[in-house]
């Protein structure tokens, strides 16, 4: 177990799989004790198990992160057990493609729930408690889509795009009071999510894509850099790129 975030508690949603299970495991790795979430309880208790085993304390809490209840929950959970929560990182995210004629206002409530409300209601549950200690970290998982309007990704650009302004708020809000806000965007990344954009398994597109352990490791460079330094926004895009 590595030194760097020793003594720190993580809080990661969408910890279940993907990127959020990869950022909880590099967080660990790097000496944080974690609080994982997501609603799917039996991956998170195992995902918790090989946290213990890496020598921090972890807490698998299940929650639907779109629900106020759900996050009052965590909240109390993780100040329960830890007394605090160090770094957030939002990253429970979902998308659906597809031309703006076959989506419908289910699908948006779906999407700009679960990538900027619960990002909303969790960033509210933790912000006060760093801004109290005048310390912490707020990180979220946009994407490239939160940069770029893309075809057939309207709404999902919506909702990312949604993240990022909200995060560049806070950058400016908060950053006095010692908290450092940053925003991780990635193009494609080879998880369980990309079979929602259209691929199945196996499709060979997905060997090209980045890795969530790539993801992870960004989100770990944005929550150790020294005292005086805020990284806002990193940029992931994989080499395969089409010019
Ligand atoms: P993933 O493997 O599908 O993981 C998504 C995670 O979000 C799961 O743990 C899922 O857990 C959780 N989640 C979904 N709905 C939730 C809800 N209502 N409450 C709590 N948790 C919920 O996808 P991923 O690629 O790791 O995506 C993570 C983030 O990266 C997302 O914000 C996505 O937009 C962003 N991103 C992905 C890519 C990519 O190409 N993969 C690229 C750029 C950005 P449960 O189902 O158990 O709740």
């Amino acid at each position: 177990m590595g030194e760097l975030l020793k003594g720190k508690v993580a809080v990661v949603t969408g910890a279940s799989r993907g990127i959020g299970e990869a950022t909880a495991l590099t967080l660990a790795q790097a000496g944080a004790d974690v609080v994982v979430t997501a609603r799917t309880g039996d991956e998170l208790a195992a995902l918790a198990e090989r946290l213990a085993r890496m020598d921090v304390a972890a807490l698998p809490v299940a929650a639907d992160l779109t629900r106020e209840e759900d996050v009052a929950r965590l909240r109390e959970a993780t100040l329960a057990r830890f007394g605090r929560a160090d770094i957030l990182v939002n990253n429970a995210g979902v998308g659906k493609y597809g031309p703006l004629s076959a989506l419908s206002a289910a699908d948006y409530d779906w999407m700009m729930n679960t990538n900027m409300r619960s990002s909303f209601l969790c960033t509210s549950a933790f912000l006060p408690g760093m801004l109290e200690r005048r310390q912490g970290w707020v990180v979220f998982v946009s994407s490239v889509a939160g940069l770029k309007g893309l075809p057939n990704e309207s709404v999902y650009c919506a909702t990312k795009f949604a993240q990022m302004g909200f995060a560049q708020a806070l950058d400016y809000e908060t950053r006095e009071q010692g908290v450092k806000v940053s925003v991780v965007a990635p193009g494609g990344v080879g998880t369980h999510f990309a079979f929602g954009t259209g691929r199945t398994p196996g499709d060979p597109s997905l060997e090209a894509m980045m890795d969530a352990k790539d993801v992870a490791e960004a989100v770990l460079f944005a929550v150790t850099q020294p005292p005086k330094v805020r990284v806002f926004l990193i940029g992931m895009r994989p080499m395969s790129e089409p010019l």
